[in-house]
């Protein structure tokens, strides 16, 4: 059975590639009747950020992706934080220095920056210059029983074959080996293990049998591949995923815009509508072309995009886990674009309200932030707020845009505005009361339940009458009732608001 791993390191609130990256395990699990856990990498002490790991949860939850095992969900790997596995990690490093595959380094921090300096300086391509793999067994023995700290570094000068460095994204790796450290560092003097020992030790130990991780561990990937072998166990599949950009092609960053989840949740976006959005960005580019023949790092995978679903294609959770292809991962960077989750966020909405349960959780998420919005409102009721979400279709691109697009649903518009005045400037005061003189008296006369009553019908009958041309008649109604030019039709406007507010807004404006 398959068996993947998201595997977040808690420094700091979920951001849309570590959401993608959830989603993308997410998927590929499901897709294959398989599981995936979340394994949090927490060796790093340094970066560590309280509430994060918490703030990942509410993340994924909010979500909708509920991983088989992690921390609050026990299962046959656990436990889940690193933090509490440093023995395997260390049994590890013991299984290298013991095979001579790896080896004690006693240099201290400043000797070697030093060593680095002077290596650069020669021109050598070298990190280390491998001082302490020559010590001997017993000055290793002296050092350590003096209580000299050490750290435990790969012997690059002694393993066995290289495997070739082959993913499912990027297909296969050339030079694959050319960037790496040298000898680095598996265990540190804390006895905390470095990610690369971490990853690998857990990622065998745990069963894990793909790694989908973020594209910033392509270049650590051949290291690995050296930990594997050195260790004789094999590896998983790895499939490496691009990282997001910004539609201008620049890195996401906090001052560029919202990368957290948690801007997205508090704007009020649907988490489908997200989801939606961060699976398309590097799926379904049905174009793709090769990457560029001076790219030596990795050759195109030799089919690309059997199936793609366009960049805006609406889709469910569930359908994303049937469309759902590794093959169909680009190895591009991928941008977001916001006005695409606008675009998604829309047609989500339309497909969750007109489902009854999905129109009742719509107005309950709804209600608190109109509450927050109209402190003073006596309209704010759930089944109000459904009407008014019904009344709004296909104009709301966020479930916040009801405060701010149709705020006259919840208190009387602001007849002294810019915005209302200007809806009156073409306007005669002989058309203004003609119209309102007749569909007041008009609506009072209307003896059927406002609900029953076809008031466009009533509308379009009583201007017959009238000496105003329809333009202007229903400016003088949509400005009584909404104060603003853009809304609904005037006839759901007033049978949201129901006839006593409908009346009393056209009384009230009536000069
Ligand atoms: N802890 C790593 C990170 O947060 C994850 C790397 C991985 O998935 O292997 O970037």
């Amino acid at each position: 059975m398959a068996l993947l791993r998201f595997a977040p390191s808690p420094t700091g609130q979920l951001h849309l590639g570590g959401l993608r990256m959830a989603l993308y395990n997410h998927l590929y699990a499901k897709k294959v009747g398989g599981k995936w856990m979340m394994r949090v990498e927490d060796t790093d002490a340094t970066r560590f950020v309280p509430g994060s790991v918490e703030g990942i949860r509410k993340a994924l939850d909010w979500a909708g992706l509920e991983y088989d095992y992690g921390p609050g969900k026990e299962g046959p790997h656990a436990p889940y934080f690193q933090s509490e596995r440093l023995d395997l990690y260390k049994s590890y490093a013991k299984r290298l220095l013991d095979s001579g595959h790896a080896y004690r380094c006693f240099c201290s921090a400043d000797k070697l920056s030093a060593t680095r300096e002077r290596l650069a300086r020669t021109g050598s391509n070298l990190t280390y210059d491998k001082t302490c793999l020559h010590l001997t067994e017993e000055e290793v023995t002296r050092k350590v029983r003096a209580g000299e700290k050490s750290v435990v570094r790969l012997n690059d000068g002694n393993l066995p074959t290289r495997p070739p460095a082959s993913d499912l994204v990027f297909g296969h790796l050339k030079d694959a080996h050319a960037s790496l450290a040298t000898d680095p560092i598996l265990l540190k003097t804390d006895l905390f293990p470095t990610y690369h020992l971490a990853s690998v030790a857990d990622d065998h130990e745990m069963g894990i049998t793909h790694v989908l991780r973020g594209e910033e561990w392509l270049l650590s990937y051949p290291l690995h591949l050296d930990l594997y072998a050195c260790l004789k166990i094999r590896p998983p599949k790895f499939a490496h995923v691009p990282i997001l950009l910004n539609p201008d092609g620049s890195k996401m960053s906090k001052r560029k815009g919202d990368v957290q989840v948690v801007d997205y949740i508090r704007g009020g976006w649907e988490p489908q509508a997200v989801l939606n959005w961060l699976a398309l960005a590097g799926w379904g580019a049905k174009h793709e072309t090769p990457p560029p023949s001076s790219d030596s790092s990795h050759s195109p995978r030799p089919q690309l995009m059997q199936k793609a679903p366009d960049s805006t294609t609406l889709m469910t959770l569930p359908e994303m886990i049937e469309e759902f292809e590794l093959s169909a991962l680009t190895h591009r960077s991928s941008s977001l674009d916001p006005s695409k989750l606008e675009y998604l966020n829309k047609h989500h909405l339309i497909k969750i309200w007109s489902t009854p349960d999905g129109l009742e959780s719509l107005a309950e998420r709804a209600h608190d932030q109109i509450k927050a919005a109209f402190p003073t409102s006596q309209h704010t009721n759930i089944s109000y707020i459904k009407s008014v979400i019904l009344t709004l279709e296909g104009r709301l691109t966020n479930l916040h845009d009801i405060a701010l697009h149709a705020p006259f649903f919840f208190m009387e518009p602001d007849y002294t505005s810019d915005k209302a005045m200007s809806m009156l400037k073409r306007i005669t005061p002989e058309q203004r009361s003609q119209t309102l003189d007749g569909v007041i008296a008009v609506l009072e006369a209307a003896s059927e339940p406002w609900d029953q009553t076809d008031l466009l019908d009533l509308l379009h009958k009583e201007r017959e009458g009238l000496d105003v041309p329809y333009k202007a008649y229903m400016t003088v109604l949509r400005h009584a009732l909404c104060g603003q030019k853009d809304g609904p039709a005037v006839a759901d406007v007033m049978r949201v608001l129901g006839r006593d507010r409908t009346l009393d807004r056209l009384r009230g404006v009536h000069p």
